[in-house]
Formats: C-alpha cells, structure tokens, sequence
C-alpha cells in the first residue's frame, strides 16, 4: 500500500498483464516463471504495431527476469518465404531484443501436432469430414442459430485414423478432406462448431519442402506450440479473445501444459494502415517503392525514414497497454521521434530554398571558419568548423522586400545575424526581368564574429546560410502522410482505401548544405537547423548524397532567439 502512495512516476504504473504476470509470481503458478514468445507469420514485414507486441512480450520478460522466444509461426506454406523470416529477424535485432538461440518454428513441431491431432482422435475428440467448403458454410449454422452435425460426424475412430494417415500420406486431393475436432455444433461460439484442425495442401513449404501435405490451422498450432515450449503467458491482440476457449479447449483435451493466453488491444495509428495484406497489395502495385518505402509503417521502412529503435521503444511505452480497441494519434510517434533526435542529431546548416546573398564588403577570395555547436542538447558533441565568404546562400523566405509587422528577418535595410557568422544588413534587392528577387547586396560588420556585437546592440532575428563555393548540392526526399485520410479505410462506396493515397506524399528536390556531411553515412541523422530532421537514406553516395526527412521540426526557431 505504502509503496503504491509513493508510486508517482507514470511509467511505473503498472498495465493489467504487469498485474497478472505478478499475481502468478506471487502465487507460485508455473513456478514463478515468465516466457513469452513473439509468434509472427512470416508472410509480410513487421509493421510498428508488431513493435508494440515486440516490445510488451521482451519488455515482460525482461522485467520479471524471464525469457521471450521468437516463433515463427509457418503454418501456411502459401503465403510464406524466407524473405519474410530473414527481415523479421532483422527488425527484431534493430528494435533492440534478442531471443538468444530461441528461435523456433512452428514448422519444427509438425510432428509432435501430427500426434497431438491422432491422439485427439483416438479420444474420439476429432473426425475427417469429407463435406465440401460450401456444404460445410451450410452446416455451421449462424450466430443466431446453431449448426447441425456432419454426416461424418460419426466415423469410428478406426476409420479416422486411417484417413487421417491417408491424408498424410498424400492420397486425397486438396480440399477434399479435412480433419475436424469434436465440439459442439451448437455453441455459441461459432469457433467451438467443430473447427478445422488440418487442411490438405500439396504445397512445398519454405523449411519442410515436401515433406508434409497436410497442415495444421492456426487454431491447432498456436497453442500447442505455446505449450510444447512452455510459455507462460501467450499474449496477443484483441481478436483472438473468443479464440481462447478453443485454445484452453485442446490443452485440457491433450492433457499438456496450460499457458494462459491474455489479450490487448492491437495498435491502431491514424493515417495509417496496418495490415499485412494491404501493406503487400501496395507494394506489388507499385504504390510505394518496396516495403523499406520511407512513407511504410514497416519497420524496416521507418528505419530507412530515419526513426531510432529508441524512439518506437519508447512511443510502445507511452502508449501503453489497453484492453479496449483505440486510435492513437500518429503526432505522438513524432512527437516521441523529436524527442530522441533533438539529443542525438547533429545539427547543420542547410538552405532548401536559396536566394543568393554577396557581402559587398567581404574580402573576394577569404574564408573564415566559424566554430559552430554541433548539439546544444550534447555537451560532448563538441564544436565544427563551417566556411564563410563573400557569396552565401539564404533561405528564400527569411528575406521579405516589404516586410509585415513581425516579421524579423532580413529586409531592406535592416539588420539579422547570420548564425554562427555575423550581423548583416540588406543594402540592394537584385531582381531579374520578372522581377523575381535573384540576390541581395548586403554589408556585414566585422565587429560582430561570432555572432554578438561589441556595443551590445541586437538584432531580433537570426538565420542560416551556407557558403556557396564550399556547400554540398543534395537530393532531399519530404515526405508527407501516406494517406490523406485519419482513418484510411473511410472511403466512398466502390472505393478501397487506395483512394485515400495521398498524391503528394513525396517530394523530391534539391538542397545546399554545409560541407561538413560530406563523410555522412547511410542512416546518419542531422538537423537541418530550422527545417527538419534528416537523415542519410541507403541511395546516397559520397558525391550525391541524399536525404530523408524523417520529421519536421517544431518551431525549433522561436527557441533560438529565446535564447540570445
Ligand atoms: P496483420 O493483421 O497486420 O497482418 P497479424 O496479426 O496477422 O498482422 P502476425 O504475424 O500474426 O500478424 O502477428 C504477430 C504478433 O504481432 C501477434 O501476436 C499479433 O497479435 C501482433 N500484432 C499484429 N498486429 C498488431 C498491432 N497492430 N498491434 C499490436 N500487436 C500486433
Ligand atoms: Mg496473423
């Protein structure tokens, strides 16, 4: 009780499966162990909402001192790949957990199911039913009125034996046969009416090739392997609540070892879709350019993007464990991303859209090298050298010709600080033909290095710039919303959530930045000081680097004149 009155910090109070997996700790079930599992299938890449799952499983075990293994669950040979099972690993590793040398198949336990599957049977607990799909659909009944029993129903155990081994053996057809457990036809629950257990399917498998043409549904595998491994607490999402008393079903039946499976409320992000399936239909047409696609919620296309495995740790954290379906808003992903950043990123100078600026009184062939701050978040980050001379580039619109009220950026006649650089004023406005502004003539004070002038005068607003000679031309890839629509599904009649594609969700363009990134590596993270976060996407090259915008920034400016 003391403990809880003292208890402040949000983070330490606890989610309802926290309390569970303590109960059983205290009150000695399974002998005060905890093992979770991560069972993905590996038909697709792990999306963020896998990374939820990822870090409560590893985040329980590693809590409670217990284990997590990763378990592949490679029950339909059809839709599944090594691809699959390779990235899965990999995003796994990135995320930061490690399943040591647990690492487990479903696949591995074919035969260990395959004896389950007879000993249901021998217990008269299963039978073959030769009824088609369609035949079977009719039987099921409705939630609203029971099914009624298969005409197969009724097989002696001998004979469902016999074709079940048959089955195995590859003499029938796909779809002809299948093995059903014994339940009630009349259940309420509509999984309870005699489910499938095993299905034909001469299909090569990518682990067990040939070796198997039937195979176990997931219904059949989950919780058995849960069990041959021992797992604790089987924890998933909310859909597979009324799954659960088929789950609990077989292990009573085949007398093995209990887990309990708890259920949580999936992750669910606005403008953002989370479906396996719908994420592979976009990428076979083409609609994103691959799964690591910076604008996917795969993670390995948030890596590309430029997200740290901290910042999704952290955001699966915040968004913590409910038993009710909800809609995160995507803002607080970004908002946890900025907050990583701001400590880890370097900050350099960038110019997205330029403006020439030649300081009229600026020595013609000189460059200096003003030490700028590489992190003021980091004290150990230290201090770069950036070049200035005589020609620059600003941002188009830190400058206005007639400018409004608040506006305190460069101007005829007035005065800015260029960062890091100097004070300078604005003394001729060049336009072309048009009249587009094409340069500024502007004076600087050579009293002001670094940035502050001795009479102490100020000046209200403070710039970035780069030196035109030393700055690198890069490729910037902006990035907007995958879709345009809070919830992507929420479409005209007729219409899929592909017609909630947001058309402009990439923009390419080109930018001039500091000389100092030119050693940059592929996923290196910046801060284009007042722009945005960046960072090194895996097409860039020493002498063509590009960029991704991993986020904007939020009024980063108003901070640094705050400061001065
Ligand atoms: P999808 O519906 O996106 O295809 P899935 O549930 O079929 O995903 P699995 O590979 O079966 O994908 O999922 C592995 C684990 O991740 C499961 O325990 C599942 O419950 C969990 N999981 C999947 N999606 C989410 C989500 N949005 N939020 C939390 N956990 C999730
Ligand atoms: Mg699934």
């Amino acid at each position: 009780m003391q403990d809880k009155a003292e208890n402040t910090d949000v983070s330490e109070v606890k989610h309802f499966i926290q309390e569970i997996v303590e109960n059983d700790i205290k009150s000695g079930k399974y002998q005060g162990r905890v093992h979770t599992r991560f069972p993905p299938e590996p038909n697709g890449y792990l999306h963020i909402g896998h990374a939820k799952s990822i870090c409560l499983n590893f985040g329980l075990a590693a809590k409670y001192g217990g284990l997590t293994n990763l378990r592949f669950d490679d029950t339909n040979p059809v839709k599944e790949d090594t691809e699959y099972v390779d990235s899965i690993k990999e995003d796994v590793k990135w995320l930061g957990f490690s399943w040591d040398d647990r690492e487990y198949y479903a696949s591995d336990y074919f035969e260990q199911l395959y004896k389950y599957a007879i000993k249901l049977i021998e217990k008269d607990k299963a039978y073959v039913c030769d009824l088609s799909q369609e035949e079977m659909a009719t039987y099921r009944g409705t939630v609203n009125q029971a099914g009624k029993d298969s005409p197969y129903r009724s097989r002696s155990v001998s004979e469902n034996v016999d074709l079940f081994h048959r089955m195995k053996n590859g003499e029938f057809a796909d779809g002809s046969r299948v093995l059903r457990a014994k339940i009630d036809m009349a259940s309420p629950n509509m999984l309870l009416r005699d489910p499938i257990l095993y299905r034909i399917l001469h299909a090569e498998h990518h682990r067990t090739g040939n070796e198997w043409c039937i195979y176990p549904m997931y219904d059949f595998a989950h919780g058995q392997c849960d069990s041959i491994e021992k797992i604790t607490h089987s924890v998933c999402t909310l859909e597979f609540e009324v799954h659960r008393p088929l789950y609990d079903w077989f292990v009573k039946e085949l007398e093995i070892y209990a887990p309990q499976q708890i259920e949580f409320a999936r992750l669910n992000l606005t403008y953002t879709m989370m479906s396996k399936r719908k994420l592979l239909e976009l990428v076979k047409g083409s609609f994103v350019n691959g799964w690591d696609d910076p604008r996917m919620p795969t993670i390995c296309g948030l890596r590309r993007r430029g997200f740290t495995p901290e910042s999704l740790r952290n955001f699966a954290e915040k968004v913590g464990i409910a038993r009710r379906d909800n809609i995160i808003d995507i803002s607080l992903l970004e908002f946890c991303l900025r907050e990583d950043l701001n400590k880890k990123a370097l900050r350099v100078m960038s110019v997205m859209d330029p403006i020439k600026v030649t300081i009229i009184n600026y020595p013609d062939n000189q460059v200096e090298w003003m030490d700028a701050v590489n992190n003021p978040e980091d004290e150990l980050a230290g201090i770069r050298k950036v070049p200035f001379s005589k020609e620059l580039y600003i941002e188009r619109d830190d400058f206005m010709e007639v400018p409004s009220k608040k506006y305190f950026r460069l101007s005829p006649g007035s005065e800015v600080r260029l960062r890091y650089a100097y004070f300078i004023k604005c003394e001729e406005v060049i336009k072309d033909a048009t009249g587009n502004i094409i340069e500024l003539k502007c004076t600087y004070d050579v009293a002001t290095k670094g940035g502050n002038a001795p009479d102490g005068r100020k000046v209200k607003g403070t710039i970035h710039w780069v030196s035109k000679a030393q700055a690198l031309q890069a490729e910037v890839r902006l990035y907007d919303r995958l879709f345009l629509k809070e919830n992507p599904e929420d479409c005209a009649d007729g219409a899929d959530y592909k017609s909630n594609l947001n058309p402009d969700s990439l923009k390419v363009q080109s930018c001039f930045v500091e000389p100092s990134v030119k050693a940059a590596e592929k996923l290196d993270k910046f801060q284009f000081e007042r722009v945005g976060y960046f960072s090194v996407d895996y097409d860039s090259k020493p002498n063509s680097l590009v960029f991704n915008r991993i986020v904007t920034l939020k009024d980063s400016w108003s901070k640094i004149v705050a400061k001065e």
